[in-house]
């Protein structure tokens, strides 16, 4: 049951903090009366605007937090950039080692509640109690950065560079990766943790300091996890600053996107701010990786084993309250079976009931604002002026205890028109509402996933090998991630992760994504007693 809280109230200067949170901060080591500190860069402070971290469920202020004033933000630039001084002469193996600490820290907390604490991984519920998500999927993003701290701890022994053969006698030509900088890890509310811990696992790996500003909205989960990095990064006699943390608002972000002591800016976000970011990086030249919003789309041909879409397609759209970048928020049915789908999918959707994300068995948590009920509305309102049928959904959740949080219902809406230029395709809602079109023909529905502005994830729902051959081709789903009767929503770390188009062309986590947390140098070494040039140019001097 969701208790209603102690203390609603964001003006209050003390806190009262229900019992379900102060359990969850008291177990991580967090503070749960007065203000706590936002900026970590060796030390703790913060002394600029107080940020209120709210619970999305109860509405209850969970903490009031200190964000960084433009001089500390400065300061901790300053000594991040000492830090990666510092850090970049340390052995890859031996900054694989720290991150193999930084992996036992996280994972040994959730062995630890296992035996003590009822099979309770507390970071996963900070997560669960601030962002809003339900508690597999908080367990779920503390194990993503388990996981990637692994792949890095690997990775730290095989960040390798080429020697490339030189056209001349004598020579050779090695390519060398070196540490880059300064990483600025700026991410988003719906990931707190996962997303810093793919760029934090990295850029360690590779050497770097990062300086990681998290959203305003979700600051007790940075600081609960630059808590666990610092004091290991200290143990082994690091400077903290090699992972720095800031917690502010726009105008921080903004500062850290200009700053040319920042070597690179790795953005997760909406599209609105990426294309600021983009454009602001681009123009002092420096590195930017963009992870922006997702339009995903499932397609379910007819030989689809529906017993397996359909749960996928529920997870998709209903999972996270809607609230992944990879969410499924376009469903194209063939024709044949779109009648049963659409059947069976409404009588998954009537057994959900919304609920306390902490509590084992929820499927549907809040909405993580109360601004993005509003958003969600004025999506409901477009579907049913432009002329959409709404199959389910569609309101708001109104009555006790839900009202004090932001509930609203998973919506099914079959729009007038599959017109992919029509506002309601073309846009991210980060809501659970999921709209619907009929095709016939596979060619017609992979031009509908294709026609929108973003690129993220995709998933084709076949068993038959042509179809695949089609979708994963030259012709086919133009996503940065292609799936095969496997849904749009989750991602292991192991392949590259990020979008194309719109979603911004930023890669990260696996497969290759390593080689932009690094400087590059293409070193042509003469161990011959001649110095001819290249392509034989001859540029001899004749007296
Ligand atoms: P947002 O763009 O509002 O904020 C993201 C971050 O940018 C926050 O830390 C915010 O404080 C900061 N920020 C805001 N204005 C800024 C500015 N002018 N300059 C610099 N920084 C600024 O996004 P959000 O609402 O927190 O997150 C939801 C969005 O993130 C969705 O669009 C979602 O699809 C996207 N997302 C994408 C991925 C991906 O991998 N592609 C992953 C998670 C979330």
């Amino acid at each position: 049951m969701l208790t209603r809280p102690a203390l609603v109230s964001k003006r209050c200067l003390t806190r009262l903090l229900s019992t379900r949170a102060s359990n969850i901060l008291t177990s991580l080591g967090l503070p749960t009366s007065g203000e706590i500190s936002g900026v970590y860069d060796g030390q703790w402070k913060g002394s600029g605007d107080v940020m209120h971290s709210v619970c999305p469920t109860t509405g209850e202020t969970l903490a009031r937090v200190r964000s960084a004033s433009p001089a500390e933000l400065e300061e901790a630039i300053a000594r991040t950039r000492e830090a990666y001084m510092y850090f970049r002469n340390v052995p890859a193996p031996r900054r694989g080692e720290i991150l193999r600490q930084i992996r036992e820290g996280l994972a040994q907390k959730a062995r630890w509640l296992f035996v003590l604490n009822d099979d309770r991984d507390d970071l996963g519920a900070l997560i669960t109690l601030e962002m809003g998500k339900i508690r597999t999927e908080g367990v779920g993003e503390v194990q993503e950065f388990v996981d990637i701290c692994d792949y890095a701890v690997g990775l730290s022994r095989m960040m390798n560079g080429r020697i490339v053969a030189s056209e001349r006698p004598g020579h050779s030509i090695y390519e060398v990766p070196n540490p880059l900088g300064v990483v600025a890890v700026l991410s988003a509310f719906n990931f707190p943790v996962a997303v810093y811990g793919w760029n934090l696992a990295l850029s360690l790996a590779a050497g770097n300091a990062t300086l990681w500003k998290p959203s305003p909205t979700t600051p007790l989960c940075a600081i609960a996890v630059t808590k666990i990095v610092s004091s290991i990064l200290e143990r082994n006699g690091m400077p903290g600053a090699v992972a720095s943390l800031i917690i502010g608002g726009k105008k921080t972000g903004e500062a850290i996107v200009e700053s040319k002591d920042v070597e690179l800016v790795s953005f997760t976000g909406s599209e609105h701010v990426g294309r600021i970011v983009g454009q602001t990086v681009a123009s002092r030249f420096g590195k930017v990786i963009l992870e922006l919003g997702g339009n995903n789309a499932s397609i379910v041909m007819p030989d689809a084993d529906l017993s397996l879409a359909l749960p996928s397609v529920f997870f998709g759209a209903v999972g996270t309250a809607g609230q992944r970048c990879t969410s499924t928020r376009r469903l194209y049915l063939h024709r044949s079976i779109a009648p049963e789908f659409l059947e069976r999918l409404q009588k998954l959707y009537r057994s959900i009931k919304p609920g306390d994300p902490l509590i084992d068995g929820t499927l549907l948590g809040p909405l993580h604002t109360h601004a993005a009920i509003e958003t969600y509305s004025k999506a409901v309102d477009y579907l049913q002026n432009s002329g959409a049928e709404i199959l389910t959904g569609g309101s708001q959740y109104t009555e006790a205890p839900f009202d004090a949080g932001n509930f609203v219902q998973p919506t099914i809406a079959i729009p007038k028109s599959p017109n992919t230029k029509d506002y309601i395709w073309q846009t991210e809602t980060f809501a659970p509402i999921l709209n619907v079109a009929i095709f016939d023909h596979l060619e017609e529905a992979i031009g509908w996933n294709n026609g929108v502005p973003q690129g993220l994830s995709s998933s084709l729902w076949t068993r038959d090998l042509k179809n695949l051959g089609k979708w994963i081709g030259p012709a086919g789903s133009d996503a940065g991630i292609v799936n095969v009767n496997v849904g749009t929503s989750g991602a292991e770390i192991g392949a590259a992760f990020g979008g194309n188009k719109s979603t911004g062309w930023g890669r990260e986590s696996g497969g290759d994504s390593w080689k932009q947390y690094v400087r590059w140098s293409a070193c042509t070494v003469n161990f011959s007693d001649e110095a001819p040039l290249a392509q034989g140019v001859n540029f001899t001097a004749t007296d």
